[in-house]
């Protein structure tokens, strides 16, 4: 068996440890007789399963009390949805931060709910930078505040937690979730779609601040109700069972590891490398983001001349790299450098990529 590099930004690489686990465990979960795939969702084996999960989660990103984690389905996109039918609570509007294509959608979406008022917005810097609070202009009426920490496609990671004074924070963490410690109390809610950094897709995982509860939009479907997931502990419906098992793994494997302060220091670590590899290429190699808002997560990178983008993603294979190809809006390639992918990838990257420059003279 081989093992590839795998630069997915999603459904993306995950820790082989957690993989070797679920495979030994596959056919007979604990002496059950059974796979968690095969459990009912409310028998006493998958209710272990789904609370220890949800306790490792609280531990690793020390959630208080008086918030709410959710094991959701439907994805980060239903999320653009389900935050204004949820939170405006009777206010006419929202402000968002346009930082890139995950905020677009965000904001095209909630456009269907309220009025959307951009706070502050990338776009002049062909969205290159998160800007700097300063240049936010915030509505001390707007239902809240929605930001994109980490823009997937983009690379574009924020270096500060907004302050938003009483406005609700909201934050779609779908690709920076866990890659670092976070202070859960700045926030109102927080959201991320599993497939990143957390587990395998059909997983969604949504913490909210429980006084923000049952105040959904009149006409909200059940299935859209935080306060609805809330009360039936995310089991309103089937969740996601076998998902919410391997995500618990990985939360158990985390903390092992040291948690988040010690995933931050490995993450901020690999990033450096590549973008100083990167940076030390004389314009062969680029990442057009302003250094203070460079992704730890996702690093896109352009040639100097888009003519060797295919000599380039053509050898990656037999090096054992994959999923390099930027993102259809914006080309070049795109490395994912998530939790999973271990340093010995990074450096593979750096190799392959110090190589091809050599070759070509
Ligand atoms: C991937 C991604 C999404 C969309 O996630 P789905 O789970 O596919 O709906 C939304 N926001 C961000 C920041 C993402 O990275």
């Amino acid at each position: 068996m081989t093992r590839i590099f795998n630069f997915s930004a999603g459904p993306a690489v995950l820790p082989e440890e957690v993989l070797h686990q679920a495979q030994d465990e596959l056919l007979d979960w604990h002496s059950s007789g059974m796979s968690v795939m095969e459990m009912s969702h409310r028998g006493k084996e998958f209710i272990a399963i789904a609370e220890k999960a949800e306790a490792d989660l609280r531990a690793l990103m020390n959630i208080p009390a008086n918030y709410k984690v959710l094991f959701l389905q439907d994805g980060a996109s239903a999320q653009f949805a389900m935050v204004p039918m949820n939170l405006l609570r009777g206010k006419k509007s929202a402000d968002y931060i346009n930082t890139g294509e995950w905020s677009k959608k965000a904001i095209k979406e909630a456009k269907k709910f309220c009025g959307v008022n951009v706070a502050a917005t990338a776009e002049p810097t062909n969205f290159t930078t998160a800007p700097p609070q300063k240049d936010w202009k915030l509505d001390p009426d707007a239902a809240y505040v929605h930001y994109t920490p980490n823009e997937t496609i983009g690379g574009v990671e924020f270096s500060f937690v907004p302050q938003t004074g009483s406005v609700p924070l909201v934050a779609d963490m779908s690709s920076t979730i866990l890659s670092r410690p976070v202070d859960v109390t700045k926030f109102a809610l927080i959201y991320a779609g599993a497939q990143k950094n957390i587990g395998p897709a059909g997983l969604t995982i949504v913490i909210v601040r429980e006084d923000l509860l049952g105040q959904a939009l009149p006409g909200t479907p059940s299935m859209f109700d935080y306060k609805i997931h809330a009360d039936n502990g995310s089991m309103y419906n089937t969740p996601p069972t076998y998902a919410w098992y391997i995500a618990g793994l990985v939360f158990e494997m985390l903390l092992k590891k040291g948690g988040l302060k010690a995933m931050g220091e490995v993450n901020q670590h690999k990033a450096g490398k590549l973008y100083a590899y990167i940076d030390s290429t004389g314009g062969f190699y680029k990442n057009p983001v302003e250094k203070h808002s460079r992704s730890w997560m996702n690093v896109p990178f352009t040639l100097k001349d888009a003519a060797l983008d295919e000599p380039f993603l053509k050898g990656t294979k037999a090096a054992g790299l994959v999923q390099l190809k930027g993102h259809r809006s914006v080309g070049g390639m795109r490395a994912s450098i998530y939790n999973a992918m271990p340093e010995a990838g990074v450096d593979a990257l750096i190799a392959y990529m110090r190589n091809f420059m050599k070759q070509q003279g």
